[in-house]
C-alpha cells in the first residue's frame, strides 16, 4: 500500500455582514469571510492538504482567484474537483484532520454538520474526517476576529493493484 500525506493552510480576513461558511456548511455569525469565492477557509485549507499530499500544487493554481468562474463559487465544488483529480490516479481518503482558528462565533455547534458534508464530498465516512475548532485567546488576528486560519492534514492510501 502506497501512502502520502499532505499539510494545508489557509486565511481569510473577516468582516460584518458577510455570510460564514466553513466546511460546507453556513454559520449563523455576524461576521463572514471576504473572498473571491464563498470563503470556505477550512474547505480551502483542506484541497490544499489534499493537492499537497500528491505534490499536485496548490488551489490558487487550479483555481485562480483572477477568474471569473470561480467567482463567488461554491467551495464545495472546489472540493469535489480536487477529489476527482486525486481519484484519477487511483488514490482515496484514509483520513483528514482540519483546524480552524477562529475567536467567535462558537463552533461547536456546528462540529458534526462540518465533517458529515465533507466527508460526503469526499466519498468516505464521517469517522474519516476529523474538525476541530479553537480560539487564540484573543491573541492576535485570530484573537481579534479579523481574520479565520485553518490548518489541515491529509493522509491518502493507493491500493497496490498487485494485491487487489
Ligand atoms: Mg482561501
Amino acid at each position: 500500500m502506497n501512502i502520502r500525506i499532505g499539510n494545508g493552510y489557509d486565511v481569510h480576513a473577516l468582516a460584518e455582514g458577510l455570510p460564514l461558511w466553513l466546511g460546507g456548511v453556513r454559520i449563523d455569525s455576524p461576521i463572514g469571510c471576504i473572498a473571491h469565492s464563498d470563503g470556505d477557509v477550512a474547505i480551502h485549507a483542506l484541497c490544499d492538504a489534499l493537492l499537497g499530499a500528491l505534490a499536485l500544487g496548490d488551489i490558487g493554481k487550479h483555481f485562480p482567484d483572477t477568474s471569473d468562474e470561480f467567482k463567488g463559487i461554491d467551495s464545495k465544488i472546489l472540493l469535489r474537483r480536487v477529489m476527482d483529480l486525486i481519484e484519477a490516479d487511483g488514490w482515496s481518503v484514509v483520513n483528514v484532520d482540519v483546524t480552524i482558528a477562529m475567536q467567535r462565533p462558537k463552533l461547536a455547534p456546528y462540529i458534526v454538520a462540518m465533517r458529515e458534508c465533507m466527508a460526503s464530498i469526499m466519498g468516505c465516512s464521517a469517522g474519516q474526517v476529523s474538525v476541530k475548532a479553537t480560539t487564540t485567546e484573543k491573541l492576535g488576528f485570530v484573537g481579534r476576529s479579523e481574520g479565520c486560519e485553518v490548518y489541515a492534514v491529509a493522509l491518502l492510501e493507493k491500493k497496490d493493484e498487485t494485491y487487489d
